[in-house]
C-alpha cells in the first residue's frame, strides 16, 4: 500500500547517547569525516540504507541497538568526544574574530552580522534545497564562513520538493519527479518564541490577504540559516504553494517567492535577532538578483522609523534617505551573462503587488524605477540589484569584464571599463568536496611545508587515483544499472551492467545542468569520432555524463536524448553512461573519480563555472574552454585549454571547430600522456600535472578565499559605508541624499566649454608635460562637487580614446559667465596619435567609484 502521506518521528535517544542528535541536527558533519564515521559506527548497514543522513539513521535504527550502543563505554565516551569538538568548533575564536580584533585597533570594523540571501542553498544531499551551481556555491560560501567564523545570517526558502528528482524514459526523454519533503524529518527546527509559539512572518498580497510564513532553521556549523515556508493552514490555499518548488511555475508564483524571500526574509531575520539576541546584519548580500527585494523591505523600516534596523532608532528618513542609507550596507552579486538567466517581470505584475499596504510609505512608483527598463514594459531584478547595492560583482574576472559590459547602458556616458562592477571569483568548500584520501596526502604534505607535495610519491599518489577511479566504477555501474531498472528492463538482462566502465580506463567526466550554452552534446558533433576515442583498442576513453534539464527547456531534454541515445548503443554503452538524477550524492563520485573534467561552454557565456574546481581538488585535470575560471587559473601545467573560435558567428561552424580541437587534444595529448607509463606502471607526466594541480590550484580555488575575499574587498567597505552614512542620526544619508537632489536640479546645466592643451614643444615626445585647461559651467555646484577630469589615451579614426589615462584637474579661479576654470598637467602617456578630452564627474566622500552615480558630462 502507498502511504497517503509521509512523516518523521524522531529517535528516543538513550541519554547516554543523546548529543548524537546535537550531532545530526548541525549540518558541520557533513564535511567532517570523525562525524560521519561515529554515525557508521552506529550501525553500518543502517547508516548505508538511511543514505548517509543522520537523521534518518536515528528514526530507523533498532531501539535495542541505541541500548547497546549506550551500555558501550568506548562509544558513549566517542559521542561525547565528538560533541566537545563541535561545541569547541561553534564557540571558539576563529579567523574573523582575529581579524575584527586587529580590525578595532585600526578602526576599520568588520560587520558584527552579514545577512546573505539566496533563493536556494545546496548544503548537503540531505537538505535538497537547490538545483544546481548556485545553490552549492551558496552552501559551500556558509560552510567556509562558518569555518573562518564570519558571521552570516542566512536566509533562502523551504521547498516542499525542492528541485525535482531526475529519470529517464525508455526512449531516454527526462522524466521529472517531485517527492514532498517533510520538514519534520530534515535537520531543522521552528524559530519560535520563548513560550515555543512558532513565529509567523507576514507579508500583505493584494486584495487584503497576508502571505504568512514560518521560519525553520539550519545550523550550517556556526551559520544559521532561516528557511521561510509558506505551507501552513494559515495561509489560503494558493498562497501555500508559494514555496512548493523551486524554479517552477510561472512569474506570479516566481514573483510571490521572490517577495516572501526578500520582504519576509528581512522580517524572518528581524524576528530570529529579536529572539536569540543575535546582531543585527550591519551588511546584506544578495547572491543573485531573486532575493533584490531586500533592499525595498529595508527601505521602509527606515522611512517608517522603524525598528532600530540599522543601529539608527527612529529614523524616520525619507525614500532617498532612506536608499542611500541601504546602498551603502548592500552587496549584490550577479552570477549570468546570459540574458536570459536574468529574472524579469512584467511591470504591471509588480505594480499589482506593490501596494502601500505591502510597503507602507514607499511609493510604487520609486519601486518601479529601480527595475524598469529603457523599453518600459519590464521589471529587471538585476538592474534592481545594481541600483539598491553600492557595491557588486560578477564571479570571475572574465565575468566581471562581461557584466560591465552587460550592465553598461546604467552606467551611460562611462566605457565599460569604468562601470562599477567587480569581480570574487567562486571557490568550492574543500572539506566537502575533497576525497579523505586526497585530504590526508595533501594535510600531511603541507603540514610537512612541501607546497609541490614532494614528500608524496608519484607510485602512491597514482594509487590514491586509481582507488578513487574504482569506486567511481562501482558507483556508475550501481547506477547504471538502477537507471535501466527504472526505464523498464528485468534484472536478468542486465548482467552487462556489472562490467561497464573499467577501472584502468582514462575517465572523463562531464555533469552540469543542460542549458544550451553549456554544450553537452558538443562531444557528438562526429559522433564516428568520439566511439574511435571510447573504443580505441591502446588508449580508450570512458565517459561518465550527467545532468539535469530545467522541466520546461525542451530543447534541453532533447539534448540529453541524444545523448542517452548514443550512450545505449550496445557498442559503446561499456564506454559512456549517463546517468540520471544529478545531485550532490552523485557528483562526488565524479568529482574523486575522474581524470578528466570537461567543460565546453559556449564562452563567455559561462560566469565562473565550479565543477571543475572540485575536480582539481581531488587532482583532476580539467580539459576545458577558457571560460569563467579557467580563464583565469589555468596555467599550462594543470590541464588544458580547449581553443575557442571566438570570432565566428555560425554557431554551426563555431560548434564544429570547437569539437574537433576537443577530439584533437584528447587523442593527441590527453591520452597519450595518461598511457605513458613507466616500468613500475605509474604515469610520471601525469601524475607531475596532478601534483601541480593539487599543490597550487586547490589553494586558489578554496570557497574560504572567496570568503575571505568578499570580508576583505566587499563585506568591510561596505560595513565603514553603512557606519558612515548611519552616524550622528544618519547625518551621511541625509547629506548624500541632498546632494544627490542638487546633482539631479544641477546636472542638466553642467557643460565643458573651451577645452585647450599646451605642451612644452612643437614635437611632444612620451612622458613630455602637456597641461589640460577647460572652462566648466557648474550649473550652481561648487567645485568641490565635482571631479573634473582630464583623460588623455590614442585616438583612433572615430576618435575613440582608449589605454587613457585619468587625471584629476584642479580648480584654478573663474571663467567666463560664471563657469569655473580647471587645469591639469599631464605626462604624454603614449607614443604615436593620442586625443584628449576634459569630463565632470559627480565627487562625494560617500560615493564608492566615481561612477556610482552613472553621471558624466563632456565636451558638446
Ligand atoms: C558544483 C556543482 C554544480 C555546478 O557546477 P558548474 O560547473 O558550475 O556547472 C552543479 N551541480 C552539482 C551537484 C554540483 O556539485
Amino acid at each position: 500500500m502507498k502511504a497517503l502521506r509521509r512523516f518523521s518521528v524522531r529517535a528516543q535517544l538513550p541519554a547516554a547517547l543523546a548529543p548524537l542528535q546535537e550531532l545530526a541536527m548541525n549540518l558541520r558533519w557533513t564535511w567532517h569525516g570523525p562525524t560521519q564515521d561515529l554515525f557508521a559506527g552506529v550501525d553500518e548497514a543502517a547508516w548505508r540504507a538511511a543514505g548517509g543522513d543522520p537523521v534518518r539513521l536515528l528514526g530507523e535504527v533498532r531501539p535495542q541497538r541505541l541500548a547497546e550502543l549506550a551500555e558501550d563505554a568506548d562509544f558513549v565516551g566517542r559521542v561525547q568526544e565528538r560533541a566537545e569538538d563541535l561545541r569547541t568548533y561553534l564557540r571558539e575564536p576563529r579567523w574573523y574574530q582575529g581579524q575584527a580584533r586587529r580590525s578595532s585597533d585600526t578602526d576599520q570594523g568588520l560587520p558584527t552580522a552579514i545577512g546573505y540571501f539566496s533563493m536556494e542553498f545546496g548544503v548537503s544531499e540531505v537538505l535538497p534545497n537547490y538545483s544546481g551551481g548556485l545553490g552549492i556555491l551558496a552552501g559551500d560560501h556558509l560552510k567556509a564562513a562558518s569555518d573562518l567564523g564570519v558571521p552570516l545570517i542566512a536566509v533562502g526558502l523551504l521547498y516542499r520538493s525542492g528541485y525535482f528528482r531526475q529519470s529517464l524514459s525508455l526512449d531516454g526523454w527526462q522524466q521529472e519527479h517531485y517527492p514532498a519533503l517533510d520538514p519534520q524529518g530534515l535537520p531543522l527546527h521552528l524559530l519560535a518564541d520563548a513560550a515555543g509559539t512558532p513565529v509567523l512572518v507576514g507579508v500583505a498580497m493584494p486584495g487584503g490577504r497576508t502571505l504568512r510564513a514560518r521560519v525553520w532553521q539550519a545550523s550550517v556549523g556556526r551559520v544559521p540559516l532561516l528557511l521561510l515556508d509558506a505551507d501552513i493552514e494559515e495561509n489560503d490555499p494558493d498562497l501555500r504553494q508559494v514555496t512548493d518548488r523551486l524554479y517552477g511555475g510561472d512569474a506570479e508564483h516566481r514573483i510571490r517567492q521572490e517577495i516572501l524571500i526578500g520582504i519576509g526574509g528581512v522580517r524572518a531575520v528581524r524576528a530570529f535577532c529579536d529572539l536569540t539576541g543575535h546582531p543585527a546584519p550591519e551588511v546584506f548580500h544578495t547572491n543573485e538578483g531573486h532575493a533584490g527585494f531586500l533592499g525595498l523591505e529595508r527601505i521602509r523600516e527606515l522611512v517608517a522609523g522603524g525598528s532600530g534596523a540599522t543601529g539608527g532608532g527612529d529614523a524616520g528618513l525619507d525614500f532617498d534617505q532612506a536608499l542611500a542609507t541601504v546602498r551603502a550596507g548592500t552587496v549584490f552579486t550577479t552570477h549570468t551573462p546570459v540574458p536570459a538567466g536574468i529574472d524579469r517581470f512584467p511591470v504591471g505584475l509588480v505594480e499589482h503587488y506593490f501596494t502601500a499596504d505591502m510597503l507602507p510609505g514607499i511609493e510604487p512608483a520609486r519601486v518601479l524605477s529601480l527595475g524598469r527598463e529603457p523599453s518600459g514594459d519590464m521589471f529587471n531584478m538585476a538592474h534592481m540589484g545594481l541600483r539598491l547595492a553600492q557595491r557588486s560583482n560578477g564571479v570571475s574576472q572574465l565575468h566581471g569584464e562581461v557584466s560591465r559590459g552587460m550592465f553598461q547602458q546604467l552606467w551611460g556616458g562611462f566605457d565599460a571599463p569604468e562601470v562599477p562592477i567587480g569581480s570574487v571569483t567562486n571557490g568550492v568548500h574543500g572539506p566537502t568536496w575533497t576525497a579523505r584520501e586526497i585530504a590526508g596526502l595533501t594535510a600531511g604534505a603541507e603540514a610537512a611545508g612541501s607546497p609541490e607535495l614532494f614528500g608524496v610519491s608519484d607510485a602512491l599518489l597514482w594509487e590514491m587515483r586509481g582507488t578513487l577511479r574504482r569506486r567511481l566504477v562501482e558507483e556508475v555501474r550501481r547506477r547504471v544499472k538502477a537507471s535501466w531498472l527504472q526505464r523498464g528492463a528485468s534484472e536478468p538482462e542486465l548482467a552487462w551492467t556489472e562490467r561497464v566502465f573499467d577501472p584502468d580506463v582514462l575517465t572523463i567526466g562531464f555533469a552540469r545542468r543542460v542549458p544550451t550554452y553549456k554544450r553537452l552534446t558538443l562531444m557528438l558533433r562526429d559522433q564516428e569520432r568520439l566511439r574511435s576515442l571510447l573504443l580505441d583498442p591502446e588508449r580508450p576513453v570512458q565517459l561518465v555524463i550527467a545532468g539535469k534539464s530545467h522541466p520546461a527547456d525542451e530543447a534541453g531534454k532533447r539534448l540529453i536524448q541524444q545523448m542517452v541515445r548514443f550512450a545505449d548503443d550496445h557498442g559503446v554503452r561499456h564506454r559512456i553512461a549517463f546517468l540520471p538524477d544529478y545531485d550532490m550524492s552523485m557528483a562526488r563520485y565524479l568529482y574523486w573519480g575522474c581524470d578528466v573534467w570537461l567543460n565546453n561552454p559556449l564562452r563567455p557565456l559561462e560566469a565562473c563555472g565550479t565543477s571543475g574546481m572540485k575536480s582539481a581538488l581531488n587532482g583532476g585535470l580539467n580539459l576545458s574552454v577558457r571560460d569563467g575560471w579557467w580563464d583565469e587559473l589555468y596555467d599550462g601545467r594543470n590541464g588544458w585549454a580547449i581553443p575557442t573560435a571566438d570570432g565566428v558567428d555560425d554557431p554551426e561552424r563555431r560548434d564544429d571547430i570547437e569539437a574537433n580541437a576537443l577530439y584533437e587534444l584528447l587523442g593527441s595529448q590527453v591520452a597519450p600522456l595518461f598511457y605513458d607509463r613507466g616500468a613500475d606502471g605509474v604515469p610520471d607526466r601525469w601524475t607531475s600535472l596532478v601534483r601541480h594541480t593539487l599543490a597550487t590550484l586547490s589553494p586558489k580555488v578554496q570557497a574560504t578565499r572567496m570568503v575571505t575575499d568578499y570580508v576583505e574587498q566587499w563585506y568591510a567597505p561596505a560595513a565603514r559605508s553603512a557606519a558612515r552614512v548611519v552616524a550622528d542620526g544618519f547625518a551621511g544619508a541625509k547629506e548624500l541624499a541632498t546632494y544627490r537632489a542638487r546633482l539631479d536640479a544641477a546636472w542638466s546645466s553642467v557643460a565643458v566649454a573651451e577645452v585647450d592643451a599646451s605642451g612644452g614643444a612643437d614635437t611632444p615626445v612620451l612622458g613630455a608635460p602637456m597641461t589640460v585647461r577647460a572652462e566648466v559651467a557648474l550649473g550652481g555646484l561648487s567645485p568641490d562637487e565635482v571631479l573634473v577630469q582630464a583623460v588623455v589615451g590614442r585616438a583612433d579614426d572615430a576618435d575613440e580614446l582608449s589605454e587613457s589615462t585619468v587625471q584629476p584637474m584642479e580648480p584654478i579661479g573663474a571663467g567666463h559667465d560664471g563657469s569655473h576654470r580647471f587645469e591639469a598637467v599631464v605626462a604624454l602617456p603614449h607614443a604615436g596619435v593620442l586625443g584628449y578630452t576634459v569630463r565632470v564627474l559627480p565627487r562625494h566622500d560617500l560615493l564608492a567609484a566615481p561612477a556610482e552615480l552613472g553621471r558624466v558630462v563632456l565636451p558638446a
